[in-house]
């Protein structure tokens, strides 16, 4: 603490900035959305499209299907005029498929405007994109100073100020950490090398304090006590559902088929492929009855945890000549990894063909 009463850290904010992009001209990741320190920017449609996949998904996860649509839609342009229902099942795997939806939607705008908007406000208002997304993009992009604060900064922001209130009341806090920390002179750099900090170095569990680069500052390391900030609130339980999907299959012309169904637009996994399903998404608990009377076999359960709430999802088979009333379509199972299906009904899939055995009525 100096003579006011602060530490080292209020007094030298930008010496850490310093020493973060010192760090970072070094020790950048390599990754397939960014250019590297001192190379000119990577466009806007990259970064846009990496930053929204990367929200609520890995590095790792993320990375086969950026480098599948940037060679399938190599510009915005190219993504406006595909078909909404290939770049759904393109996505399929990466969840959150709201978001798949608001990315075409968010490139037809953008076709439409000729160009991204390069300020962060014209950024925020394209469908989709948040005060996270739009920031980033104006700053990694366009070299705007702009306030990113993804998971890795909020965490790195609340050890080196050492805020000890619990999220999210915290998040003006951080915000306003985050802003002092950010740099006029490239605050692209700056954002990334935050990123790469909390992700490599200052990570949520046993963070490696002795080859930080901003450890002389940090007041969480100076206390002892990294590992308890970000304060995290008192965790609540979230809601158990259960249902059942149905696994109905027929003998085609060319091998075995499973019948799928189009889920309705708007509702979780709108406009996916699907297997049918006893409506679990509009109810707490409870189950009903298969859809048709038929010979059913239980072919064992899933789960899946979405946002919020937990689902445990039976399947049940039975093969048929005839198709189901209703919507949908036959889809050949030899071929049932090009369906798209979202991550929970490809779960459920593979536990139905795991026992699975077509009876010829
Ligand atoms: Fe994180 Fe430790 Fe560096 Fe502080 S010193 S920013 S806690 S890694």
């Amino acid at each position: 603490m100096d003579a006011r009463g602060q530490t080292p850290l209020h007094t030298e904010v930008s010496a850490v900035t310093q020493a973060l992009l010192a760090w970072y001209r070094t020790h950048a990741r390599v990754l397939p959305w960014r250019a590297p320190p001192g190379a000119a920017r990577m466009a806007a449609y990259r970064v846009w499209l990496s930053e929204v996949m990367l929200q609520q998904t890995t590095v790792a996860a993320v990375i086969p299907y950026f480098e599948t649509f940037t060679r399938r839609w190599s510009s915005v342009e190219a993504l406006a005029a595909a078909p909404e229902e290939d770049v759904m099942a393109a996505w399929a795997g990466l969840g959150y498929y709201s978001r798949a939806r608001r990315l075409v939607e968010c490139a037809r705008v953008v076709a439409d405007m000729g160009a991204f908007p390069q300020d962060e406000a014209g950024l925020r208002a394209l469908p989709g994109l948040g005060a996270y997304t739009a920031a980033a993009v104006a700053s990694i992009a366009f070299g705007q100073r702009a306030v990113v604060v993804d998971g890795n900064v909020e965490r790195v922001v609340s050890r080196l100020f050492a805020i000890d209130t619990p999220l999210p009341a915290a998040k003006g806090l951080i915000r306003e950490g985050a802003d002092r920390l950010t740099p006029d002179d490239h605050p692209g750099d700056f954002a990334q090398a935050m990123m790469d900090l909390g992700a490599t170095i200052c990570t949520p569990r046993s963070p490696k304090c002795l080859i930080c680069p901003v450890a002389n500052w940090c007041e969480a390391r100076a206390e002892g006590k990294a590992d308890a900030y970000p304060v995290k609130p008192a965790k609540v339980a979230k809601p158990a559902r259960t249902g059942t999907a149905f696994w109905i299959t027929r003998q085609g012309a060319e091998g075995p088929e499973v019948w799928l169904v189009r889920r309705e637009g708007k509702g979780l996994l709108g406009g996916m492929r699907a297997l049918p399903e006893d409506g679990w998404t509009a109810r707490l608990d409870g189950s009903r009855q298969p859809p048709f009377a038929a010979a059913w076999r239980d072919l064992g359960a899933v789960t899946h945890v979405f946002t919020h709430f937990s689902l445990t999802m039976t399947v049940q088979g039975a093969t048929v000549t005839r198709p189901p009333a209703g919507e949908g379509e036959w889809w050949p199972l030899a071929r049932l990894d090009e369906a798209g299906l979202p991550t929970v009904f490809a779960r459920a899939a593979a536990r139905a063909m795991a026992g699975f055995e077509l009876e010829i009525p």
